[in-house]
């Protein structure tokens, strides 16, 4: 799919701000078209994504990966996504079509699916032998302020998230992305209430990108006294998995799992394995379960 989204990642005040804006349309469509998600449930996996490629560019190397684990206790059940440090991204939920209104008062219902009484954890996986993991609780099941509670508590930097995603009335995605901006120990405090302020007038996040602004645009209206681009970093959907890894992930589930799966499929000729990130279907015949089953039970 071609796409012009990207992170746009600045500076400002004498590098005592540091600013990333994204647009994250195209892969939030892609996500919803994926796991054929219900309105709320795009927008709380899209903003869960969208904070997710952000904290993803923050790692120090492109390999790096951060995992964002919503767990709210609403019906939408757990929302997982996983960044890389290169603007790649995939997620999953447990319940993509929960049954209850998806809107209320004229806005999706995000919180109504997510839950509010939970947690936000992030682990990251830095290369090292154990990955670095904090959870939160929710303040308020709606993404962007779990977020910014978790930048502020456990990476003690006061951080303005702004993230949406528009969901039009056929239930695809108009537009999906935001910023983050991250206030650094020593800025004067006559300019954080300035920034604050700015913030607190802004349009919507969506409502921006749907105007035309782009990522600098955004950044633009946030720091009319100028910033210092650093990169744009191109983001996309992305998983990972391929038939070798399937066919590894089922040894893995040992040889009694795998003669029951291969009973099952007999009729069909074959079993199926699906990738719950991105539902990609690995298919394998009775005589590649054979084959598995005896690597499985050597194993
Ligand atoms: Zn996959």
């Amino acid at each position: 799919m071609p796409t012009s989204n990207y992170i746009a990642r600045a500076t400002a005040r004498d590098g005592l701000v540091r600013a990333f804006a994204i647009d994250s349309t195209d892969v939030v469509a892609e996500l919803a078209a994926r796991h054929g998600t219900f309105p709320a449930v795009t927008a709380a996996l899209g903003r869960l994504a969208t904070a997710a490629l952000i904290l993803g560019v923050m790692l120090k190397e492109q390999e790096q990966l951060v995992t964002l684990r919503l767990r709210g206790g609403g019906p939408a059940g757990t929302l997982l996504v996983t960044a890389t440090g290169r603007g790649e991204v995939r997620g999953l939920v447990s319940n993509p079509r929960p049954e209850i209104d998806q809107a209320r008062d004229g806005k999706l219902n995000v919180a109504g699916v997510v839950g509010r009484d939970g947690h936000l954890t992030v682990t990251k996986d830095l290369g090292m032998r154990q990955p670095y993991s904090s959870t939160v609780e929710l303040v308020s099941g709606e993404v962007g302020e779990d977020v910014a509670y978790y930048l502020a508590r456990s990476e003690q930097v006061p951080s303005a998230v702004g993230i949406g995603v528009f969901v039009r009335a056929d239930a695809t995605v108009e537009a999906a992305g935001g910023y983050i901006i991250q206030l650094l120990p020593g800025l004067p405090d006559d300019e954080v209430a300035g920034i604050e302020t700015r913030i607190r007038s802004l349009p919507h996040p969506t409502a921006m990108l749907r105007s035309g602004d782009s990522p600098e645009g955004i950044l633009a209206r946030i720091f009319p006294e100028g910033w210092q681009p650093l990169d744009r970093i191109p983001v996309r959907f992305h998983c990972p998995c391929s038939r070798d890894r399937a066919e590894r992930a089922l040894v893995l589930l040992g040889g009694e799992a795998l003669v029951e799966m291969r009973e099952e499929g007999r009729e069909r000729g074959h079993t199926e394995a699906v990738c719950q990130f991105c539902a990609a279907e690995y298919r394998f015949s009775t005589a590649e379960m054979d084959e598995l089953i005896d690597e499985a039970r050597a194993a």
